[in-house]
């Protein structure tokens, strides 16, 4: 089986309602959508989410890193060779792991597809269903009780709650959401960056003594502050979690020669696809680090992709892959499905997608 065109769209997808944390506020999902055509007439699908302000990749970006570099290193290649084609990908151009992922998912469900197998089985098997959160957007505390009350009715048993706004604020926010949702209901907190260092530390102290019960706190100091991270995990009991600052295989090593964190949280299009999601799983199972699988505002495409990957694996033991869920449509047909909180793999061959509408190409 061999690559033989690869084709790019985008779409675009409403949202229930807007997405705020403390980097952005966003009304719609992009996503563009690689299909890798083989010459047997099987289709891979992978997808690579516009991110600009986590990545730094926008459309353009994403576009010229396939068309101008990636498609033409790959075209004619054989998909019974995923290390040569996932060694190719990953060598042949600098950053760009939107682009890169893309590219690793199309080509691992094609190569799933040539062997009749799930991509979930391919990569491990552990499980066949995931209980994924439900990310509560940063508001006023009240907007913010209300959007977990009905997470909660949902059948939701873990909140992820962004904070990192206003540390007075975000005690505010945290403590009207756990007087509300009761004392059963896990709350993680997400800062994206928005503390610094001793900020992060008092604040957090705050939460442990008023007996919030946080679970988790995500990243709480800027991506780069490699040290500020290792100052919070240590001056806090609470256990955080590495996310912006956790990109690839290399900054997850450094992360944990310094046990900077508690936890890793993956993302496919940080590491730059499931190639390298891998081996940052396999560095923090080495250093007895759980993981979180988590993902970007995008389609079912690179859902299930992650979902297939956390599934497939006992060290991935919590997901925080809800995006699907804040769309208020789903072009993608096929993939993983869900019912409440539970994110259900499918049995075909690959990620199991047979389709995207409403696609564009470009
Ligand atoms: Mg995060």
């Amino acid at each position: 089986m061999k690559i033989q065109h690869i084709r790019l769209g985008k779409v675009r997808i409403p949202l229930k309602k807007p997405f705020k944390t403390a980097l952005r506020e966003v009304f719609f999902a992009e996503d563009i959508i690689v299909q890798v055509v083989a010459d047997t007439g099987e289709v891979g699908f992978g997808n690579a989410p516009p991110t600009l302000v986590i990545t730094g990749d926008g459309q353009q970006s994403v576009a010229a890193a396939i068309q101008e570099v990636l498609a033409p290193k790959l075209m004619g290649m054989d998909v019974e060779n995923l290390e040569g084609i996932m060694t190719t990908i990953q060598g042949a151009l600098h950053h760009n792991y939107s682009a890169k992922a893309a590219m690793d998912i199309a080509v691992h469900d094609l190569f799933c597809k040539r062997y009749g197998m799930p991509l979930q089985r391919f990569l491990g098997g552990y499980r066949q269903s995931l209980q994924t959160d439900l990310t509560i957007s940063v508001n006023a505390p009240e907007e913010m009780v209300e959007d977990s009350l009905a997470a909660v009715a949902a059948g939701y048993r873990e909140l992820k709650i962004k904070v990192g706004t206003d540390a007075a604020l975000d005690l505010k926010r945290v403590q009207a959401i756990r007087q509300a949702v009761g004392s059963d209901i896990q709350l993680r907190l997400d800062a994206n960056q928005g503390w610094k260092a001793k900020e992060a530390v008092r604040t957090i102290r705050c939460f442990e003594d008023k007996g919030l019960d946080v679970e988790l706190v995500e990243q709480p100091v800027a991506a780069h502050d490699f040290a500020g991270l290792k100052y919070v995990t240590e001056n806090v009991e609470t256990n955080i979690m590495a996310d912006e600052a956790a990109f690839g295989p290399v900054e997850v090593f450094q992360l944990l020669s310094m046990r900077a964190c508690d936890l890793i949280s993956i993302k496919l299009m940080k590491a730059g696809g499931i190639y390298n999601a891998v081996k940052i799983l396999n560095l923090a199972e080495t250093m007895g680090v759980e993981c979180m699988m988590s993902c970007m505002l995008e389609s079912n495409v690179g859902i299930t992709a992650a979902a297939s990957l956390a599934a497939a694996r006992k060290n991935i033991t919590r997901a925080d892959l809800d995006a699907a869920v804040l769309l208020a449509e789903e072009p993608v047909v096929g993939g993983v499905s869900y019912a409440g909180n539970q994110i259900l793999l499918s049995e075909a061959s690959g990620l199991g997608i047979t389709e995207v509408l409403g696609w564009e190409e470009i």
